[in-house]
């Protein structure tokens, strides 16, 4: 076994590699970018690197920097994890070069399922079935149209280099055919640099059932069974399962074959994903899937298959690159109960999943019986912009797949994330949405149901924004008192607000606050201590988490976020008061504190007096600058809204002008 090891990727993979190196005894070396300064993986180990700033290219892709820190650190092997340099021919050659052991396969099969149009013709000459279309070299629009409408209609175009879904269109009719390949050239061209593509007959309702797949440098390869990846979106994954529902004996041995034979037609080592596409609408039949693609390092979903099987294969990964035989044979490879995982992203589903950066303002995940988590970040860290916005994921294993849909979906509804918003509500939806639930889904599940899974723009949450605006009058309370206790120890005095409110009984008003940037009132009812907020009528939710952060409430209520936050008074005082130097109550209210006397010199924006409403301090501001003339109100004085308080004369020079 290896001493040492640079792991050359970030977050949670880097983690979960972490992990398994020092169980085996390794030193373990990290390498992170100026943004990346505080990350979990850089100290979770033994020491780390920086490579450069914040952008991909310039550290988490850079070759060389990252065979440099590998030598000046002298590792004696590099993990790639999964994405950045992990499918890199030149990556693997480059570590060779250093005298580094690359923990993944040779370069030569990183290269021969690296295109896929190479690789479906390998496949097919390793009898492998593959999915029906051209995937040749002509790339002519005129033949290529030719080729769909022999295919039949619809068909899928890919970019040859593709990955990551891009470069991918369906096309239903021929006379869409020329724009779509037109769309799809253009993408892969832009995203990948090569805009070749291949076109495949578009399998309806299809599943994506996937094989892992395992070899040694000493010919062997087995497979550690299925993993079902249907629930995508936008060809991504979101949620993955193993084994694949409704999948049997017959077709996991057809399947497990075709993966064993795709690695051994490219010398395969290591860790490898062989991608197959079944017919969902016809069930798993042994004839009825084909060869998508293989995937040349661990998978992001490989928590499911180690949970099934009781293996850790990270540490099978170190072994085989210590050139160790595998550790079992075929035959004894275990499959015990079934195991779910869902992807946590720091993203918007009620806004097309677009990223949400932030400060994770809360960050509390799951424990317990059967469930596993694989983090990158903590609570307090950034999710910034530069990198995927994947936060966890959760993993659930029990005995039936029932149960482990029950314990995924309970073990979400026990995170609570806040700051950025996240689609926690929207995976446990997905847990619990009885056609998937049944087994009837597909690799369009998702887009077919986004409006029961909550992922289309709603009104903000009035509960949940009633339980935000409740805990704000909450925090100015102790606010309120905490000053009081600073200012006078005197039971009298009118920063005494408790006493103050005793005395004028039940009374309800309005309170504006903010909610996710939306103006909203909120009603607040004081009566016997008890406050009582609703909004739009709503009440108050009571199954809600508020979390505080700087001058807002994050308020979480399942898995969905609302952030409340209290109108600012003061701005809107010098803006919405007449210039005529006339400061008017905003709204009803106590007056705690007059700031100023008749005769004296004030600045516009200049605190003049502070009124209480609601147990809450706003401070108003004189409108323009001049003097004051009038003093019309005296602390403790009852205030209407709208009532006069301070005249100010406007300076001579001002008005003039
Ligand atoms: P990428 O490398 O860009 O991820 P893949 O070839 O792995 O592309 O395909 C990604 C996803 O696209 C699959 O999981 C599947 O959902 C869908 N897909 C791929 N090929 C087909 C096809 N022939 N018919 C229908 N859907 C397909």
């Amino acid at each position: 076994m290896f001493a040492s090891v640079l792991i050359a990727n970030r977050g949670e993979i880097a983690c979960r590699i972490a992990r398994t190196a020092k169980a085996l005894g390794l030193r373990t070396i990290a390498v992170y970018s100026e943004a990346d300064a505080d990350a979990l993986h850089v100290r979770l180990c033994d020491e780390a690197h920086l490579i450069g700033p914040a952008p991909v290219r310039e550290s988490y892709l850079s070759i060389e920097r990252l065979i440099e820190v590998g030598r000046r650190a002298r590792a004696q092997c590099v993990h790639p994890g999964y994405g950045f340099l992990s499918e890199r021919a030149e990556f693997a050659e480059a570590c060779a070069g250093a005298g580094l052991v690359f923990v993944g396969p040779p370069p030569s099969a990183i290269r021969a399922m690296g295109l896929k149009d190479g690789a479906k013709a390998l496949m097919e000459r390793a009898r492998v079935p593959v999915v029906p279309g051209y995937h040749g070299e002509r790339q002519d629009p005129k033949f290529l149209k030719e080729k769909a409408y022999e295919i039949g209609y619809p068909v899928l175009i890919k970019a040859v280099a593709g990955g990551g879904g891009k470069g991918m269109r369906r096309v239903d009719r021929h006379a869409e055919f020329d724009a779509a390949l037109e769309g799809a050239m253009r993408e892969a061209h832009s995203s990948f640099g090569d805009p070749r593509v291949l076109v495949e007959k578009y399998i309806t309702a299809p599943r994506h059932v996937e094989i892992q797949v395992f070899a040694d440098r000493h010919g062997q390869a087995i497979h550690l069974n299925e993993r079902d990846c249907s629930l995508q979106r936008r060809h991504q994954k979101v949620i993955e399962e193993a084994p694949a529902p409704g999948m049997s004996a017959a077709v996991r041995e057809a399947m497990g074959r075709a993966a064993v034979e795709a690695a051994k037609a490219v010398g395969y080592v290591g860790a490898g994903t062989v991608e197959f596409i079944a017919d969902g609408a016809k069930g798993l039949r042994p004839d009825g899937f084909w060869f998508m693609e293989m995937n040349t390092r661990l998978q992001v979903e490989h928590p499911v298959t180690e949970a099934i099987t009781g293996l850790d294969l990270v540490e099978w990964q170190f072994r085989i690159a210590a050139g160790e035989k595998l550790p079992l044979a075929q035959s004894a490879v275990p499959l015990q109960g079934h195991a779910v995982e869902a992807r946590l992203y720091a993203e918007d589903p009620e806004r097309g999943f677009l990223p949400s950066t932030g400060r994770l303002v809360a960050l509390e995940l799951p424990e317990g019986e059967g469930v596993r988590v694989d983090a990158g970040v903590e609570a307090g860290a950034e999710v910034t912009p530069y990198y995927d916005p994947m936060i966890a994921k959760v993993i659930a294993h029990a005995s039936t797949r029932e149960a482990a849909l029950d314990r995924l979906a309970a073990a979400l509804d026990r995170t609570l994330i806040a700051g950025p918003r996240t689609n926690v509500g929207f995976l446990a939806a997905l847990c619990r949405a009885p056609e998937f639930r049944a087994g009837r889904f597909d690799t369009g599940f998702i887009d077919r149901n986004l409006e029961s899974l909550g992922a289309l723009p709603r009104p903000f949450d009035r509960a949940a924004a009633a339980f935000g605006a409740l805990r704000l009058i909450a925090r100015e309370e102790a606010r309120v008192a905490a000053r009081a206790r600073l200012v006078t120890n005197e039971a009298c005095s009118p920063w005494d607000v408790d006493d103050a409110f005793q005395l004028t009984g039940a009374r309800t008003t309005m309170l504006p606050v903010v909610v996710d940037g939306e103006a909203a009132i909120a009603h607040v009812q004081f009566q016997d201590k008890a406050t009582r907020v609703s909004l739009d009528g709503v009440a108050a939710a009571s199954d809600a988490t508020a979390v505080e952060s700087g001058e807002a409430m994050f308020v979480v209520r399942r898995g969905r976020q609302t952030v409340v936050r209290l109108k600012d008074f003061d701005s809107i005082d010098v803006e919405h008061l007449d210039d005529s130097g006339l400061v008017k109550a905003p709204m009803s209210g106590k007056v705690i504190a007059v700031l100023v006397e008749p005769g004296v010199e004030v600045e516009k924006g200049q605190r003049v007096a502070i009124i209480e409403a609601m147990k809450m301090e706003h401070a108003l501001q004189a409108p323009l600058r001049g003097t004051v003339i009038e003093v019309a109100v005296t602390v403790g004085l009852q205030v209407a809204e709208g009532a006069k308080m301070i005249v100010i004369q406007p300076r001579e020079s001002d008005k003039e002008a």
